[in-house]
């Protein structure tokens, strides 16, 4: 049987002025309906969507122009708000999210949409970051449209075929650093030097834009700080794919250190640590586990303690045998290796003992 998996994919919708300003006013009149219907569902404890249909569904129509399709979704998010409490009023935000489904939005292409606005219908193309050749059929459903920093979304749901897990012998061990972002036990080192480069670049323009001040400052900032993420997160795809490749290529699973391990290892110094969190490990992690379980690969959690300081030949334990940060000679048999690849080798080796114990399955 085969499973699936639901990945959320964020495409943005290239919109003209005259396009933009129609479907910003379809989402307040979209959201102020929704308020309306809030209003009525909490005074009158009505909470299902046929109930409230059938008394409001002309009055919405009339008084906020909205389709019939787009009145049913309003109350479908009403409804589906008030599933999850309703001892409150709740409001929502003018700018809040339209759900469109396949009878007020449709695929013209994998580039655009047809899309319903308080005008009527328009095309709009559309821009997708990793999932550009995105397989139609495998849109799920309802889709939310929405706005964000002047900008219109589409959060697009996906179904993609999983394939199925397998257990293999023999591990990829992978250690997460700081000077590496990422080391394997077969001794491929993804540097972070350019991304080090890149962050301090960056830094020196923010600090720069901070003192200044003005408007148009802070507006260069954000766009300053939006490449950024986007670096990084590029940075952390291209590491993803390649380490989940390589595992399911030669028939291993990928061990990595327990997460908690990672944020209280004792050898990370304040600093370094805010470094790790700021190259994003925890997206770097989130790429591999999805990544993984789509190829059927098996990630495995292992114990972290002393993964560093370990001898992976002979199991030697003591901070001293690291000399400095990129150099490991163990005080018992002499072995010398690059510390970061005497890691990822430690964790490879926990995980093949673990097994099958140590599985550890994305969500
Ligand atoms: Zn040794």
């Amino acid at each position: 049987m085969v499973k699936f998996m639901l990945l959320t994919v964020k495409a943005r919708l290239i919109v003209d002025a005259e396009q933009h300003d129609s479907l910003l006013r379809t989402m307040e009149k979209f959201n102020e309906a929704c308020n309306f219907i809030s209003d009525f569902a909490f005074s009158n404890r009505i909470f299902g969507k046929f109930h409230i249909q059938k008394h409001l569904y002309y009055e919405i129509r009339e008084k906020f122009g909205l389709s019939a399709q787009m009145t049913v979704r309003a109350v479908g998010k009403v409804t589906e708000s008030y599933k999850v409490d309703k001892k409150t009023l709740h409001a929502f935000e003018p700018h809040g999210a339209i759900v469109y489904d396949d009878r007020i939005l449709s695929y013209k292409s994998a580039d655009e949409i047809s899309i319903l606005t308080l005008e009527g219908r328009t095309n709009v193309g559309i821009r997708y970051g990793e999932y550009r050749k995105l397989e139609l059929n495998r849109i799920k459903g309802q889709v939310d449209v929405i706005y964000k920093n002047g900008k219109f979304y589409l959060m697009i749901v996906i179904d993609l075929p999983e394939e199925e897990l397998r257990f293999p012998d023999e591990a990829l061990g992978v250690d997460f650093g700081i000077v590496n972002i990422a080391t394997t036990s077969d001794g491929k080192i993804f540097s972070g030097k350019k991304c080090t480069e890149t962050r301090l670049k960056y830094s020196k323009i923010k600090a720069k834009l901070q003192k200044v001040g003005t408007w148009d400052a802070k507006k260069h900032l954000k766009k300053i700080s939006g490449r950024e993420r986007r670096f990084k997160k590029d940075v952390n795809h291209c590491i993803s794919k390649d380490i989940v490749q390589t595992a399911k290529d030669t028939n291993r699973s990928i061990a990595l250190e327990d997460l908690s391990g990672i944020r209280e290892r004792t050898t990370v110094r304040k600093a370094e640590r805010e470094s790790h969190e700021k190259w994003a490990f925890l997206e770097l992690r989130t790429f591999v586990e999805y990544k993984a379980k789509l190829l059927g690969v098996l990630v495995q959690l292992v114990d972290p303690h002393y993964t560093s300081k370990q001898c992976s030949v002979c199991g030697y334990t003591s901070k001293n045998n690291r000399k400095t940060q990129s150099s490991f000679v163990c005080l018992s048999c002499g072995h010398t290796e690059n510390a970061d690849i005497n890691a990822a080798k430690n964790i490879m080796f926990r995980a093949a003992i673990n097994q099958p114990n140590a599985l550890c399955l994305p969500i």
